[in-house]
């Protein structure tokens, strides 16, 4: 029994995975270092491309129990993310090539898996997975554009931040520690007066794009907007967002500052800092000089610049099935970010979720049915709900899993019930999936 598997990033490298555990012999297609996509720069599976946080770890928040779901089945890409942590506070983040090279290095030594170096430009025969991504290669995007035809014609736009050296933080103009006090000296906290902050907005505000072909008509994806765009919406916007203040209290004041820069650790060695929320597309001089009015970052050194892609993904709800499988050719899936799951933990999730599935109909066992309670199921069942007319990306959300049958005070009450619910249906089902 084999499968073939393109693309190992975060959906390909879990669903090889999960296929491969199960006994089957798999074909892992990777083009990388050969060619590489316009936002990945090394030669790792899995490679996080902006940010190193798989974001909120607590029950409360649903991404929270989608890792939990992943871990309690033995996903591979928790299981390195857990081996790769570094301190977030209540954030899951990790040491971006650490994590990286680790899961290289399982799915590399695994004996079912057979990584083939290489750009697939054609589907290949026999059972296959597409996990190729949003920056899917232009020849395979064609090929898949003739077999789909207008339901793949869909994109929007993600950014990425830059990364600075912690060395070159001006330690006299930032503190460290988390927000309310939460957790050790997660960030860097960069702070801003007033008048820092109205000059900052209005640079910004003005500064030059980098061009990007299509994005004057396009669609900008929320969670990923660039800190430019956010900011043209109004002076104060960017002080409710990525630079607000709340819970901040700055040592040498005592008080919460007009605006705060947060950096975020991007290795264990704690020798790289991301801008939190600073998803960008300015040009690279701009960037240089509109972040260096920062005044921590006047003499910063940037060790890349943030930039911003084309994001394609499917038509899913007319596309594919519950599965992930294409409705009118099943022996074709896909899974991550291409069917309109948006996240790094939601692509691996939907990995998880065709490995597992498509290993069990190869052995003719029947399906699991991961059920819309829990987040693995209820994130395949949106992508697959044929009412859903206008598909956007999606991360998951407590809005598409079933509420509760009764009254729970407060939110996070409520949120941690719902977890326990779905967690508790997983433990009835674990021993069937994991066989
Ligand atoms: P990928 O991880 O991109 O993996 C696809 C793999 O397929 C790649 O290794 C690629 O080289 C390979 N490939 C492509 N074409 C071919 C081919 N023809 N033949 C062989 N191999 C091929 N999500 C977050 O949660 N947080 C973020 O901060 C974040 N930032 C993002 C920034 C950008 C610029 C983009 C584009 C997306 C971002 N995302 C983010 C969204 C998403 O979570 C990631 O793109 C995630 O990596 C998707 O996982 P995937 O497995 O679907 O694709």
């Amino acid at each position: 029994m084999n499968v073939t598997v393109i693309g190992a990033g975060l959906a390909g490298s879990e669903c090889a995975w999960q296929l491969a555990q199960r006994g089957i012999q798999v074909e892992l297609h990777e083009m990388k270092p050969e060619k590489m996509t316009p936002a990945h720069t090394t030669e790792y599976f899995a490679e996080l491309c902006c940010s190193n946080s798989l974001r909120g770890a607590g029950l409360e928040n649903a991404v929270g129990l989608l890792k939990e779901e992943l871990r309690r089945l033995d996903s591979l890409i928790l299981q390195c993310a857990d081996a790769t942590r570094v301190e977030a506070g209540g954030a899951l983040a990790v040491d971006r090539h650490g994590f990286a090279r680790l899961v290289t290095e399982k799915v590399r030594s695994h004996p079912n898996i057979t990584v083939i170096p290489g750009e697939v430009t054609e589907i290949p025969e026999g059972e296959v997975i597409i996990a190729s991504g949003p920056l899917t290669s232009d020849a395979l995007a064609e090929t898949l554009q003739g077999l789909l035809g207008e339901h793949s014609d869909l994109h929007f736009f993600d950014a990425a931040a830059p990364l600075v050296s912690a060395e070159s933080v001006d330690m006299e103009h930032a503190w460290m520690g988390s927000r309310y006090d939460k957790g050790t000296d997660d960030y860097v906290n960069c702070p801003m007066n007033q008048e820092e902050y109205d000059a900052f907005w209005k640079e910004l505000t003005t500064a030059q794009e980098a061009e990007v072909h299509g994005f004057e008509d396009s669609m900008v994806f929320e969670g990923c907007m660039p800190v430019e765009v956010m900011a043209r919406r109004g002076h104060d916007t960017l002080l409710y967002g990525p630079l607000k203040s709340r819970g901040l209290d700055d040592p040498r004041t005592g008080r919460w500052p007009y605006a705060v820069v947060q950096l975020r650790r991007d290795n264990a060695e704690g020798s790289v800092y991301n801008l939190v929320g600073f998803q960008t597309h300015l040009k690279f001089p701009e960037q240089r000089r509109v972040f260096s009015m920062i005044p921590a970052l006047r003499n910063a050194e940037f060790l890349r610049y943030g930039v911003m892609h084309r994001n394609t993904f499917l038509d899913s709800p007319r596309l594919l099935d519950r599965y992930y499988r294409l409705k009118k050719e099943p022996r074709i899936a896909f899974a991550g970010q291409m069917t309109g799951v948006e996240g790094y933990v939601e692509s691996a999730a939907s990995g998880f979720l065709v490995g597992v599935e498509t290993a069990r109909r190869l052995k003719g066992q029947p399906p699991v049915d991961f059920p819309r309670e829990m987040a693995i199921g209820a994130l395949a069942l949106y992508i697959s709900n044929e009412s859903v007319t206008q598909f956007q990306p999606m991360n998951i959300n407590f809005g598409i899993i079933p509420p509760l049958d009764h009254f729970v005070k407060g939110k996070r009450n409520k949120n941690a019930e719902i977890s326990q619910r779905a967690l508790a249906i997983l433990e009835e089902k674990k021993a069937d999936i994991l066989a």
